[in-house]
């Protein structure tokens, strides 16, 4: 157990944490209890009967977006009521609780929880804003030191903030201690906010939307126009302000301004807060949002009607038409709003009456609820995604528009602080991203950086990662120079690679050169063998496709974020893999043939993970491999990785046990039958099946896979199902 692992309670026993008690099911409860799960912890699980707590999780188990990784893990979660299983919360070493927002009930369940629990457990709650010393009132003193607010944002597994929220009788020790237990193991970036209502998010966030919602009713203004304003053009997620409301719920906004404005009565800002007309009348008939299918959009069939704000009437969207948007949107963003806000039509008007008193509200607040302005900023990208919080962007824009002080809030790597001085903001190098770390050589599609203790990244240029003849060629040559010793091979894109270039053997076909494709492969698959022998990771992120995934896998070591999305989707081209991906997935799973018919399958189906716990799943990741949990950390852990990994020799291949062909025929017949294999998709089939049952060593496997995959270029089909995808970006079913 290391420190890091571990909460120091205040008898000062060390403990580490593996058990959480969540108490409550709800929409938040069976969500964080489900990320817990996800992330290994030992989950129990208590709403206020057994069946709300087992309606609860099966709720959440056909979430969308899915809060499990996989959904085995729901079962592992234990399940009970507080009525008769409080005592469980007792064997657990954090209980997290996440009930109804309302003071009185959750009161009465720290007083109950108060007296069984021992004395190296601690209780959190996740409540919305109501403060937190108020709800410790009346608590037994061990109980206060250690009761914060953890408050996870919706939904626990997709969000990356947590508003920590301490108490004046906080145990410093214990909450420093929290909180890195919260950054590493619980995966969150951790903001430390003050106890006042609704700390930063809900204070600002819901004041933000709820007057977004006023400007509109006020202009008369369209949904789809505000959220054309309000969206990426703002630097802000496409939900922008309609879309957003629809996923919060207006419920949910509702009690959340209702609890603020009963809370801050002295805040001269307070009547935005008060319902909107059209919230009013959304709740009215019970169009709550995207729980009930309706708010300020509707899902019909495959279209989203808009609301009708004038007549609570849904209607087909008809698209903003805002030239002037248009014309400075390519422009950076704080360039673009300052030009925005001057603006004589509707987006100006708008943006004066709703981007100015919202920046300024901030600007009025932040002394009150948080410790600094880089605390605040963070709140709003990490919990709302915008790109730049308030006061960054006031800076990017210039604080003239406003009517505020000049002084920039940030300059030279500081921040402001209350005497007008700046602070350093300390660099968290193990949030690091690959951009921070410095360029020492370059290549025409490849860059090294210096990933620092003799780790270089060797970090692909290329649109999405994609894997080009060029590179492959480059790669080549840096491995064959000997110039980089341990490496991380990732990308400078969002995603480590979505695969070979496809136009490189579409091209290749049109001009009936098959030979030019048996050197791509044979390139491709010697690059995979250097990288086989040196000290090398892989880190994977977004998508992680076909050639891209079959380099990952010749690495010494794969580190996977969480949320890849990885595969070998070859046949969905009419190929099989080409890079040695058979060969690799055959000896990295011959532990069973049943394994071994399994993967096949997922060969044969083209498919791709929906996460890196799924990818495992799949036969894709090894169980040497290692999933990086926290969205932030990928190129550290990475390069942790990077510092130990050494090569080891590849498995020797072993024939498979019993009768894989015919067990893989099973698997065709039966995808047939389904109707889920075409006629080419059984072809393509049969050349999986061959190289996994007929080779007699990895070689072979390799030999096999290139001869099978040059054949396949020369059908039809598979040329038709290359073009299409080409053309529409999405599979032919030929
Ligand atoms: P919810 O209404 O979906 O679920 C609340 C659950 O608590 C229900 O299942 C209810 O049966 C249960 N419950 C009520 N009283 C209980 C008791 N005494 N013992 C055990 N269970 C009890 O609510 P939610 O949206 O999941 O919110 C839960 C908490 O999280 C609230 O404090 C809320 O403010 C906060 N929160 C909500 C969101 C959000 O977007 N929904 C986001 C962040 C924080």
């Amino acid at each position: 157990m290391s420190v890091d692992d571990a909460i120091s309670p205040v008898a000062g026993v060390l403990r580490p944490i593996h058990r959480v008690c969540v108490i409550g099911a709800g929409t938040m409860g069976a969500g964080i209890a489900a990320h817990l799960a996800n992330l290994g912890f030992s989950v129990t699980l208590l709403d206020a009967t057994q069946q709300s707590t087992i309606d609860g999780l099966a709720r959440a188990k056909i979430a969308q977006p899915p809060p499990f990784y996989v959904s085995d893990r729901a079962s592992e979660i234990r399940v009970g009521n507080t009525t008769d299983h409080l005592e469980w919360a007792a064997e657990c070493d954090w209980i997290c609780e996440a009930i109804v927002e309302r003071a009185e009930e959750k009161k009465l369940l720290y007083a109950r929880l108060d007296p069984i629990l021992p004395e190296w457990s601690f209780v959190t709650t996740n409540t919305s804003g109501l403060e937190i010393k108020m709800l410790a009132e009346g608590r037994s003193d061990q109980f206060r030191r250690t009761f914060v607010g953890t408050h996870f944002f919706n939904p626990p597994r997709y969000l990356k903030l947590l508003e920590l929220i301490p108490t004046e009788e906080t145990d410093p020790a214990f909450l420093g201690k929290l909180r890195r237990f919260l950054e590493h193991r619980v995966a969150r970036r951790v903001v430390i906010a003050k106890d006042t209502p609704g700390f930063i998010a809900n204070r600002f966030g819901m004041w933000s939307m709820f007057h977004a919602i006023h400007v509109a009713e006020k202009l008369r203004l369209r949904v789809e126009e505000v959220d054309a304003i309000t969206g990426p053009f703002l630097g802000r997620p496409a939900s922008a302000t309609f879309r957003l409301n629809d996923i919060v719920g207006m419920d949910i906004m509702r009690d959340i301004a209702s609890n603020l404005l009963e809370r801050c009565p002295d805040d001269p800002y307070k009547s935005a807060l008060l319902l909107p007309q059209t919230v009013h009348g959304l709740l009215a008939r019970g169009w709550i949002g995207q729980k009930t299918g309706q708010g300020y959009y509707r899902k019909e069939s495959n279209e989203f009607l808009a609301l009708e704000l004038q007549n609570f009437a849904y209607r087909p969207q008809r698209p903003a038409d805002f030239p002037s948007l248009a014309e400075i949107e390519k422009l950076p963003l704080g360039e673009r709003i300052a030009k925005a806000l001057q603006l004589r039509d509707e987006v100006g008007e708008y943006l004066r009456m709703y981007l100015i008193p919202t920046l300024k509200y901030a600007y009025s607040i932040k002394d009150q609820v948080s410790h600094c302005v880089d605390d605040f900023d963070r709140v709003m990208e990490w919990g709302f995604g915008w790109h730049m919080g308030p006061f960054r962007l006031l800076d990017a824009i210039g604080h003239e528009p406003f009517g505020i002080d000049p002084q920039p809030f940030y300059q030279a790597g500081g921040q402001i602080t209350r005497t007008g001085n700046y602070a350093p903001i300390p660099r968290e190098t193990e949030f690091a991203p690959l951009s921070d770390y410095a360029i020492v050589a370059k290549g025409e599609n490849h860059v090294i950086r210096d990933l620092g203790e003799g780790v270089s990244a060797i970090s692909t240029t290329t649109k999405m990662g994609v894997i080009t003849p060029a590179l492959v060629e480059e790669l080549i040559a840096l491995l064959e120079s000997n110039r980089v010793g341990r490496f991380v091979l990732t990308s400078e894109a969002r995603s480590f690679s979505v695969g070979y270039d496809l136009h490189a053997f579409q091209s290749a076909i049109l001009d009936d050169d098959f030979p030019r494709i048996e050197h791509i492969l044979t390139r491709l698959a010697y690059l995979g063998s250097l990288l086989e022998t040196r000290q090398g990771v892989a880190a994977l992120k977004g998508h992680s496709l076909g050639g891209g995934f079959e380099l990952a896998l010749s690495c010494t070591h794969i580190v996977a974020d969480a949320e890849a999305k990885i595969g070998l989707p070859e046949a969905k081209v009419g190929l099989i893999p080409g890079g040695r991906g058979v060969p690799l997935t055959r000896v990295n799973n011959q532990f069973t043939t049943k394994r071994l018919c399994e993967v096949a399958g997922n060969l044969i189906a083209g498919t791709v993970s929906s996460n890196a716990e799924h990818a495992r799943v799949l036969g894709y990741l090894r169980s040497t491999d290692t999933t990086s949990y926290h969205p932030d950390r990928l190129i550290t852990t990475a390069r942790e990785v990077a510092l130990e990994t050494t090569s080891l020799p590849r498995q020797e291949w072993l024939p498979a046990e019993g009768p894989l062909g015919g067990m893989i025929d099973r698997v065709i017949d039966q995808g047939k039958q389904r109707g889920e294999l075409t006629e080419h998709d059984v072809m393509i089939a049969h050349e999986i099946k061959q190289i996994y049952a007929k080779s007699t060593s990895f070689e072979d496997g390799v030999l096999r896979e290139r001869a099978r995959f040059l054949e396949l270029c020369r059908k039809k089909f598979t040329q038709a199902r290359i073009r299409h995808m080409l053309e529409h970006n999405r599979p032919l079913r030929n």
